[in-house]
């Protein structure tokens, strides 16, 4: 008789042993397993564990989640800060890529970690969980102190760690400014873990008098469980949208039956997808990438048998801190075939390379 499977764990998992005695990891996996969680942080919620297909090294939640041997090589285009945060940091926690806007993390700790983060040698257990108060008033000071600044976009990290009374108390200084316009929040909470989008927090940012918009980092269909589903129509009561922003990732999302699903199940969850983002170069994470021609095929196969409401903009943040552009034929310059980089034009004129 076939053994049941270990019942979903009630915590969140944040060791390759806690994967494995999970049934979530493979325990002939352990040793390189250790060596990854030496190295980046592993978090695997309760909702997200729950999804994941024991024994089943393709599921497209595990791959996004689960510790791989992978990501202890590191390819030679693959940097610490690939998309050139330090290079724009203005003071601790505040990132000024634009002219009118400006990124500003005050938590530097997620739900989960996923394997192919962006922002993982600065991210996680290890780091300073919060910016300490000091450093968030003086990066709200600037904020205050640059009328040119529209727009706020709090990221991190994850901006819902923070308590309600801590949002509270950025809301407030920000609602204080009378040239920010609009906020904007990024999360995974809503996919990672929705029960956080509790009426503490709901009343918090129904209370905000800016405008609030949430981006949801949501990569697979699987992820739209009837909890993030609830969570979307939660904050749609109180007044704030939510929009997705995605990465192209190999074996999660990368053939037509996926990534269509994904798009069909954000709209029908009233999510309108925002950005696909071409991956950035993070440390481990080349088993992920996908190439931009064969991202870019994704979407044209998809134009034409999909909403137009449902398309995101295929985008790619320019290594080194050179700004977002769409991965479309006015940016791209000519893709030499083989090995070589591609090459982009960047919101200054300039052109930039990338790895295709
Ligand atoms: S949610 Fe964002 S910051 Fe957090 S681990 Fe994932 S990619 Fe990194």
């Amino acid at each position: 008789m076939k053994a049941a499977p270990p019942p979903s764990p009630q915590h969140t998992l944040r060791s390759a042993k806690a994967l494995i005695e999970a049934g979530l990891a493979p325990a002939t996996e352990r040793t390189a397993l250790e060596h990854v969680e030496a190295r980046y942080a592993v978090a695997v919620p309760p909702v997200l564990a729950a999804l994941i297909e024991p024994g089943n090294p393709d599921d497209p939640i595990a791959r996004q989640v689960v510790p791989q041997a992978e990501e202890l090589s590191t390819a030679p285009h693959e940097v610490e800060d690939p998309i050139g945060d330090q290079a724009h940091e203005v003071m601790a926690g505040l990132i000024r890529r634009y002219p009118d806007r400006v990124l500003f993390k005050p938590v530097l700790v997620c739900p989960l970690y996923c394997r192919f983060c962006f922002r993982r040698a600065h991210v996680g257990p290890g780091q300073a969980p919060m910016l300490p108060p000091h450093q968030v008033e003086a990066a709200l000071d600037w904020v205050a102190a640059h009328p040119e600044i529209r727009e706020v976009i709090l990221s991190g990290g994850d901006p819902f760690m923070l308590s309600p009374r801590r949002l509270s108390a950025i809301f407030k200084r920000l609602d204080a400014m009378a040239h920010v316009e609009v906020v904007r929040i990024h999360t995974r909470m809503l996919t990672a873990a929705p029960e956080k989008l509790d009426q503490a927090l709901l009343e918090v940012l129904g209370a905000s008098a800016k405008p609030l918009w949430v981006v949801a980092h949501i990569n697979h269909a699987k992820e739209l469980t009837s909890q993030a589903v609830q969570a979307v129509r939660a904050l749609m009561r109180v007044g704030v949208p939510v929009l997705a922003q995605s990465v192209l990732l190999r074996g999660v999302n990368d053939s037509v039956e996926g990534l269509g699903g994904l798009l069909r199940a954000l709209l029908r969850a009233r999510i309108k997808p925002y950005y696909l983002h071409h991956l950035d170069a993070a440390p481990g994470t080349a088993h992920f990438h996908v190439p931009v021609e064969e991202g870019r095929a994704l979407l044209e196969a998809l134009r034409g048998t999909i909403s137009g409401t449902a398309m995101p903009t295929y985008t790619l943040d320019i290594p080194g801190g050179y700004g977002k552009v769409p991965l479309d034929a006015d940016h791209l310059q000519a893709i030499p075939h083989g090995n070589f980089p591609g090459m982009v034009k960047a919101p200054d004129g300039s052109t930039r390379s990338f790895q295709r």
